[in-house]
């Protein structure tokens, strides 16, 4: 679809910065019961957004979306034509997995992403039982998934597995330089963990905190903040310390790329919260999108100089198929490098400083045969990581790819191997040009304070959705969050308090967390 809607609409109102308001001063309201409502892009922001609109009772919607598909950054690839077959391999390019605090949706970060799933399906049940969505348990950890950096092996000349690596193995038993303390694994953890605790209790409370240290990079926080008060002096400057962490938690050049408190939300959101305790118009492209578009001069500096600088994180996922799940086997039936404990893999991820960084081994497949066709995340790597495979063809991409395996699996890898390029996929999402400038916006440091709350504000009748207008970036979550709160938006500034009452107290938005209705902005 081409991409006219957006100039014609933004095009008609203010044409000098000074006089713009936001649309929701209450002075300036124009009071319509049904206002026509355009979103561009159809990705989970988009979508979310029309569906909460239509519950309120707005008829006049209309998406516009520039690439072929709906989905944005959920984007499956299926390996066979037949969507009747339930059993066909898929590959998931973008969002794959949702957290879940079992019990507790009240304590979830990620509980509107399941309420929206019950939602849908509850029309779905009615008027399209085949569309109903299933929900496939998502194993993060297996402790036989293997460790291998430094091209370090056990006494026995194993590959080391997580279970070894991360049960109290030392530094140098796992290749580390001596200098590198016995606890490395668990630091960033600990570093995190005061301000988890602050969030569990009271989440307003906990961000306030972080953003004390919004200028920081990760590097800086642990550096100037965690290191000297854990580790002594004579340690400092701390540098192997720091870069045997990130190589192990994330990936190289990111502690220094981004900010602390983005990286510290983006993994409080991982992982669970302590138990015991008129026209409109809606974007959602990403900024890197927006970035190339003829932005009206009503809009402000702020939100100017926020399209051009935030920043984002690049990802990239090679997708390689295989005739069986011989990684669920022990490597002595396939005849894999020995690891420590011998056991096949099932679910979880395998570590390395190998380019390949992290096999991801599928959970869809429980109860199928092993000797069945699979898909296998192969790679996934993020930010620099992923910019050093960009210039690879596809027949690159899996040979290298396939190379790196076979370190740590060995050549069943390359036996098993379905070859070719409609059995496989490698997907570098910078190089997607519906989804500009990389995967996911992360902060950089000092961004979020600076940013985060001119990226959100309205500009004259144009709302900004998507999960970079979130405190949540990167996850789907963010951008249903957007989502509510640009609905909010409009209906508040429509006179529809009482729809956006009805629309607050539905079950859809029971646990819609209010507090991340950022209150920062201007
Ligand atoms: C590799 C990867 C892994 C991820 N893993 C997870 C995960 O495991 N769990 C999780 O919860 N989240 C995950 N996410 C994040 C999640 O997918 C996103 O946060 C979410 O899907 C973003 O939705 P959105 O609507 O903000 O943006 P998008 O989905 O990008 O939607 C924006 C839409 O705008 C369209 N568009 C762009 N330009 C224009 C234009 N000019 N005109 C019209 N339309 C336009 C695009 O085509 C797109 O459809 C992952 C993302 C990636 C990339």
């Amino acid at each position: 679809m081409p991409l006219i809607a957006f100039n014609l609409t933004l095009t008609l109102t203010f044409d000098d910065e000074k006089n713009v308001k936001r649309s929701d001063d209450k002075s300036k309201r124009t009071v319509t019961t049904s206002p026509k409502i355009c979103i561009v892009g159809a990705g989970l922001s988009g979508l979310f957004s029309a569906l909460l609109l239509k519950e309120a009772g707005i008829k006049d919607v209309t998406i516009l979306e520039s690439s072929d598909r709906v989905g944005g950054r959920v984007y499956t690839k299926y390996f066979t034509a037949d969507a009747n077959d339930d059993k066909r391999l898929y590959a998931e390019l973008g969002s794959n997995r949702f957290p879940i605090v079992e019990g507790h949706p009240e304590l979830s970060q990620h509980q509107l992403v399941y309420d929206t799933i019950a939602h849908l399906n509850d029309y779905n049940k009615v008027n399209n039982p085949d569309s109903v969505m299933t929900l496939t348990p998502f194993s993060t950890f297996d402790k036989n998934a293997l460790y291998y950096f430094n091209g370090k092996k056990d006494a026995n000349g194993s590959i080391i597995t997580k279970g070894i690596a991360f049960g109290g193995a030392k530094p140098t038993a796992l290749g580390f330089p001596d200098s590198v303390p016995d606890n490395f694994l668990d630091m960033w953890d600990d570093a995190l963990a005061p301000f988890f605790d602050l969030l569990d209790k009271n989440f307003t409370n906990g961000i306030e905190t972080l953003k004390l240290y919004d200028q920081f990079s990760a590097y800086d926080y642990l550096k100037d903040i965690y290191f000297p008060r854990k580790l002594p002096q004579s340690m400092a400057p701390y540098e192997e310390v720091m870069k045997a962490i990130e190589m192990n938690v994330l990936g190289t050049g990111i502690f220094s790329s981004y900010g602390f408190v983005d990286l510290a939300l983006n993994e409080y959101a991982f992982g669970s919260p302590n138990l015991n305790i008129s026209w409109k118009v809606i974007v959602t492209a990403p900024l890197g999108n927006v970035y190339h578009w003829e932005i009206p001069q009503a809009f402000t500096y702020y939100k100017k100089r926020a399209i051009r600088e935030l920043t984002c994180m690049n990802a990239a996922r090679v997708f390689l198929q295989f005739k069986s799940r011989f990684w669920e086997e022990s490597p002595l039936v396939t005849g894999a490098p020995n690891t420590s404990t011998n056991l096949g893999i099932t679910g979880g991820a395998s570590s390395t400083d190998l380019p390949i960084r992290f096999v991801v081994y599928p959970s869809q497949y429980k109860g199928l045969p092993t000797n069945s066709s699979a898909i296998l995340l192969a790679s996934y790597v993020w930010d620099s990581s992923a910019t050093k495979f960009s210039p690879y063809t596809d027949d690159e991409y899996f040979e290298a790819v396939l190379k790196n395996l076979v370190t740590l699996h060995g050549d069943i890898a390359k036996t098993e191997w379905v070859s070719g390029s409609e059995n496989n996929i490698a997907f570098n999402w910078a190089q997607y040009k519906h989804s500009i400038g990389g995967a996911f916006a992360l902060f950089s440091a000092g961004q979020i304070d600076d940013l985060l709350g001119a990226i959100m504000r309205p500009e004259i009748s144009v709302h900004f959705a998507g999960e970079h207008t979130d405190i949540q970036t990167g996850w789907m979550v963010g951008a249903l969050n957007s989502g509510v709160r640009v609905v909010k938006e409009i209906l508040l500034a429509n006179g529809m308090d009482s729809q956006w009452a009805t629309l607050k107290n539905s079950t859809l938005l029971k646990y819609w967390n209010g507090q991340l209705d950022f209150k920062g902005y201007f």
